[in-house]
């Protein structure tokens, strides 16, 4: 099979038939065998029905439902799994993506190369409250994933080798930076594709403000995860020795300058009256602290199943 795409959706029945008949005009019109994969992540809207209605006149329509709303992260993991094309698009279930770029990522993939082609939305129909954030979020992405050519990172609209979407895991919030976690699992060939992006059709967003806030976090943790999720005790235990050595100086130069003061017959002050006392006493603690959660984390790694999971690309 040449492509499978991937479609989450939440609520989106209204759209449906428009985005399947229109799929499959695109398909046909260029003879690609193809699969369409409609995960219906918990909708109450009579999406599942629809899908089921759809089916009777495409058979190149599938559906998975999930028995409650997990997310988009999580109804595009579940579609990668069953993908069975050689091509695997994802796109958005509104209608704000079209159908008719599709030839062309797949034409990327298949001819040029690419492990990943990513879509810009580079004029977007969205209001300045989201576009400008999104700019920032972008930015901030980009240097520390060092994906320098992405200008878009949570286009919907993506195209992927097969091997990337079966070697990847999407969780939680992720599918944000389904592009730096495709580079951490060594496919690196990533590229991009300014695409049409029109507005939303039918029903409304299913993220609200706080897409910021998790996404700012989701970044953060993937950095982390990816950097010392395999090694925890090299960033704690770096901290952890920095702090403790501040407060071992801070200790020895107190001695010392006691010491000095006894000899030299200076009045001195109280241990407990000086502020170095508390610093020496909280970078103590905060370093133990920092070792503790470091072994902690280590042990967790350590029994993690994916501990010795290696991308193996090649054997001979
Ligand atoms: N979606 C989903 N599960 C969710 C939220 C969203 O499957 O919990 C789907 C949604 O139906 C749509 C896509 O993810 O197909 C993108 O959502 P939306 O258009 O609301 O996001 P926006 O375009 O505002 O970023
Ligand atoms: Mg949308």
């Amino acid at each position: 099979m040449d492509i499978s795409v991937v479609i989450p959706l939440y609520n989106e029945v209204e759209s449906l038939p428009e985005l399947t008949s229109w799929i499959s005009r695109v398909m046909e019109e260029n003879d690609f065998l193809y699969e369409i994969i409609l995960v219906d992540d918990g909708s109450t809207d009579g999406s599942w029905e629809m899908i089921g209605k759809l089916r009777l006149n495409n058979p190149f329509i599938r559906g998975i439902k999930f028995r409650r709303n997990y997310g988009k992260s999580a109804a595009l993991n579940t579609g990668f799994d069953a993908a069975e094309g050689n091509v695997v698009i994802t796109m958005d279930a509104d209608l704000q993506d079209s159908p008719d770029e599709i030839p062309e990522l797949y034409r990327r993939i298949v001819e040029e190369k690419y492990d990943l082609v990513s879509g810009w939305k580079a004029k977007r129909h969205d209001p300045l409250s989201k576009t400008i954030p999104t700019k920032v979020y972008n930015a901030a992405t980009r240097r520390m994933s060092g994906i320098h050519n992405l200008h878009d990172f949570n286009c919907g609209l993506k195209a992927y080798r097969n091997a990337v979407v079966k070697n990847i895991e999407v969780y939680g919030e992720m599918h944000r930076y389904i592009p730096v976690i495709a580079k951490w699992a060594g496919f690196t060939k990533i590229g991009e594709q300014i695409v049409e992006h029109r507005p939303r059709k039918y029903g409304k967003t299913k993220f609200g403000m706080s897409r910021f806030i998790n996404g700012l976090l989701d970044l953060l943790s993937i950095f982390f995860v990816g950097k010392f999720g395999k090694r925890p005790m090299h960033f704690f235990g770096l901290m952890g020795v920095l702090s403790f050595l501040t407060g071992t100086i801070c200790v020895i130069w107190m001695i010392v300058e006691k010491q000095y003061d006894i000899i030299h017959r200076i009045k001195y002050r109280d241990v407990t009256a000086q502020p170095l006392f508390y610093i020496a006493l909280v970078t103590a603690i905060i370093g133990s602290q920092l070792f503790l959660t470091g072994f902690v984390a280590e042990l967790v790694a350590r029994s993690a199943p994916e501990r010795n999971k290696y991308q193996v690309e090649d054997v001979i």
